[in-house]
């Protein structure tokens, strides 16, 4: 990996944890507790809860996403694990580090370990 390759995935990890902490944000506003108000019915009621468990779950999976990318920044930064495969030691395609910068196998691994 060339130094242009390591600022274009800096740059890329950056963005992504920019737009999944503004995803995160706007989630949690819809996950404020859901008041027993007359003014909506229950039905609705039900259906916003429902939603927000869903809202949830994703919010817990952004801030996992988010610290993954964090921990990639770091490893890219310190030059340690990054790009290479944790299973066999093998460089991972840039494109795939692109694609999803937080990888720590490569393809053919990652299909392996079912990850
Ligand atoms: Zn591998």
């Amino acid at each position: 990996m060339n130094d242009k390759q390591k600022e274009e995935l800096k740059t890329k990890i950056n963005s992504e944890i920019e737009n999944l902490t503004r995803q995160v944000k706007e989630l949690e506003d819809t996950v404020a507790p859901v008041k027993p108000d007359a003014a909506i019915g229950r039905l609705s009621r039900l259906d916003t809860m429902l939603n927000q468990g869903i809202n949830k779950s994703s919010i817990a999976q952004s801030r996992q996403r988010i610290l993954n990318l964090e921990d990639a920044l770091n490893r890219l930064e310190k030059d340690v694990f990054f790009g290479e495969c944790e299973e066999c030691g093998e460089g991972i395609p840039i494109a795939r580090l692109l694609a999803l910068p937080e990888s720590r196998f490569c393809v053919h691994c990652a299909e392996h370990l079912g990850e």
